[in-house]
């Protein structure tokens, strides 16, 4: 499996998209698909034992040396020419299976209309040019061979009809299971991407905590749910923290807002909510508390206690806290001033102190 994921990210660190990587995925997959069918369709006209069969299986074997190919144009960041090489391999390995012997007879240009169907999934719209060639190339050869037919070679009339069927049969099953291979991994692309999409709108890129949207979004929820259970707010701004940029630079700044947030994320059970919902400033949401004062109280000292150091820069950070419990006639605008209010007053009574809102909502 580990080798799989490996084969199938070969390439990876040239794209310069999530979605140029999920392209590159099914190009690597394509490669290797054609490499299984190959091998299969191989062994299969061995155990039918026709010399013609067994020929062309020779043949288009030898075609599978490029496959070492594609993995390598791709390794080395030549990712338009290893996906032309993967159609081009498979388009003349399936016109050598058809003109050296098989025809028609086996439905093998069904594997046109597959090639035809691929490049969109295995391009990028801004390489329109070959998508546009692929797919009216491919087009182009399955409504002349299945219109005009071409004959097979008489040697091949001497397997028995029940085995030719059999072959029609297995590739006919060959271009669909390929589909939905490459379509099952699309969805899952997709599915993953939007997933990426959702975390990134949530998240904050410097400290990765939720940010503002997402905490607000979620505030809402629990102040349904007041009525319930018992919640706090706490808004925690950082003290004298322009004092940390204008003395050791933006850098160091950018540090202490990543260390408080690792602290402050100690304190937070998983059902509980932490962001960063503006440049210093983050708020908190707890559940859980038989006496809330001390746990803010513990959460602002666990900060104050570890020193920020950046080069010859040693600084103390210290938060003040402001905190209000939720009640029911909450809304959003309510809690926010109540919360701010107690962070108001924190910073006038001197900062690195927790002040409970005294406000009514
Ligand atoms: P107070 O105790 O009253 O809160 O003082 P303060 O200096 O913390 O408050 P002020 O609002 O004057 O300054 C906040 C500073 O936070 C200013 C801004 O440059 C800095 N800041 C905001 N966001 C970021 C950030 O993402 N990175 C860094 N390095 N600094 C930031
Ligand atoms: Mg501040
Ligand atoms: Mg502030």
């Amino acid at each position: 499996m580990k080798i799989l994921v490996k084969l199938l990210a070969i390439g990876n660190q040239h794209c310069s998209s999530h979605s140029q990587q999920r392209k590159l995925m099914i190009v690597n997959l394509g490669a290797l698909l054609m490499m299984i069918t190959t091998l299969v369709f191989w062994l299969l006209y061995l155990m039918i034992n026709n010399p013609l069969l067994v020929w062309i299986g020779n043949v288009q074997m030898s075609c599978l040396v490029f496959v070492p190919v594609i993995y390598y144009l791709n390794h080395t960041g030549r990712l338009l020419a290893g996906c032309l090489l993967v159609f081009i391999s498979a388009m003349v390995s399936t016109l050598l299976a058809i003109f050296l012997g098989q025809g028609t007879e086996f439905k093998t240009q069904y594997f046109f209309l597959l090639f035809a169907i691929l490049p969109l999934a295995m391009l990028q719209r801004s390489q329109w040019p070959a998508q546009l060639l692929l797919v009216i190339s491919n087009l182009a050869l399955y409504i002349y061979l299945d219109v005009y037919q071409w004959p097979p070679n008489p040697e091949l009339l001497l397997v028995p009809q029940s085995i030719l069927n059999l072959i029609q049969i297995a590739v006919i099953c060959s271009c669909v299971s390929s589909l939905m291979i490459i379509q099952i991994i699309n969805e899952r692309n997709s599915e993953l991407g939007e997933r990426d999409l959702e975390i990134m709108a949530n998240t904050d890129p410097l400290t990765h905590l939720a940010n503002r949207r997402i905490f607000m979004k979620l505030l809402q929820q629990k102040l349904q749910q007041a009525k319930s259970k018992p919640a706090w707010l706490l808004i925690l701004d950082l003290d004298y923290f322009k004092r940390v940029n204008d003395e050791a630079g933006h850098e160091c700044g950018d540090m202490a807002l990543i260390q408080v947030s690792k602290l402050l994320s100690q304190h937070i059970a998983n059902d509980e909510m932490l962001a960063r919902i503006g440049g210093e400033e983050f708020a908190i949401l707890l559940e859980h508390s038989d006496n809330i004062f001390e746990r803010c109280d513990a959460i602002r000292q666990s900060v104050a206690a570890v020193p920020l150091i950046y080069q010859s820069h040693t600084f103390t950070l210290t938060i003040s806290i402001g905190l209000c419990q939720i009640v029911p006639d909450d809304n959003l605008h309510t809690l926010l001033s109540r919360a701010d209010q107690g962070l108001y007053q924190a910073k006038a009574q001197g900062r690195n102190c927790v002040v409970p809102s005294i406000q009514q909502a």
